[in-house]
């Protein structure tokens, strides 16, 4: 299996992306979580047209433009600092190094996260994926294309300089795309469940808080994967399934179906939303 992907890894991260999607939305299908309620026919376009185009430009650009200026940074670090990568001078096998190194990678990820509700210029380009006015698979993939490539050169030097064994870096995100496509979905779980699992995973009850327009919880429950650095780091929020029913989701300021065409999705950081002074527009204020 992992010989295969390591042969097949554009074609991994494609159907990937689209099986894990596909399947979220069965599910929320089969919970009778799906439907009119749920605005497909304004939402999809653009959700469906960012997945693809963010598909394909990590897959075609994004990963190879990445090599050089990783080999770059890593060259960098050992050359001038004589840092050694702990992840990658190693002999044992990479297994081992599974969990630290996705441990590493999701802190990471919180992190940017963090800077992206706190930087104007970030969150112009992060509020594409909170604009949203519904959840779903879909949802998973609504992100901007800069942010892509702002958070992939944001992270590089840190994934470089604790190394990146080749195998996690194949498996990390295909397991990432099935765990966004799942704590993106409509479906909640019943409270029994999410209340334990939701101190260690991105549930879809946990995640769904960080989409509420009120920005108490637009400004919390960060983590991507794990729910673990939330709470460690005091920006966790928990809501039960009932109360989670009643919030609104997506921003109160940019809720206009134009803006989920695709082009309108592109162009929407541009918004003259921004620009204007009221602290509502402004994520610094809480
Ligand atoms: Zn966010």
């Amino acid at each position: 299996m992992s010989d295969y992907l390591f042969h097949n890894q554009q074609l991994a991260l494609i159907a990937g992306t689209m099986i894990s999607m596909m399947l979220f939305l069965l599910w929320d299908d089969f919970n009778k979580r799906s439907g009119a309620s749920q605005n497909i026919q304004t939402r999809w376009p653009g959700n469906l047209f960012l997945a693809a185009l963010n598909t394909l430009l990590v897959v075609f650009a994004l990963e190879p433009a990445l090599k050089p200026v990783s080999q770059f940074i890593a060259e960098l670090l050992h050359n001038k600092l004589g840092w050694i990568a702990p992840l990658t001078h190693t002999e044992y096998h990479w297994i081992v190094y599974f969990i630290p190194a996705i441990l590493v990678y999701e802190l990471v990820d919180y992190v940017i996260h963090r800077f992206a509700h706190r930087l104007p210029w970030l969150w112009r380009l992060h509020a594409t994926h909170h604009t949203d006015t519904r959840v779903d698979a879909t949802t998973a993939h609504r992100h901007h294309p800069l942010e892509i490539v702002v958070n992939s050169f944001l992270g590089a030097p840190f994934l470089v300089a604790i190394g990146v064994p080749i195998m996690v870096a194949i498996w990390h995100p295909l397991i990432r795309m099935v765990l966004i496509a799942f704590n993106h979905s409509n479906s909640l779980l019943p409270d029994w469940l999410d209340k334990p699992l939701s101190y260690v995973l991105a549930t879809p009850n946990f995640h769904r808080i960080h989409h509420f327009s009120e920005r108490q919880y637009t400004n919390s429950n960060y983590g991507t994967i794990f729910s673990f650095y939330d709470h460690l780091f005091g920006t966790a929020k928990y809501l039960p399934k009932a109360e989670l029913e009643t919030k609104e989701i997506g921003l109160e300021y940019l809720r206009n179906d134009r803006e989920n065409n695709p082009l309108g999705l592109l162009i929407s950081p541009a918004s003259t939303v921004f620009s204007a002074s009221d602290r509502v527009r402004n994520p610094n204020n809480n």
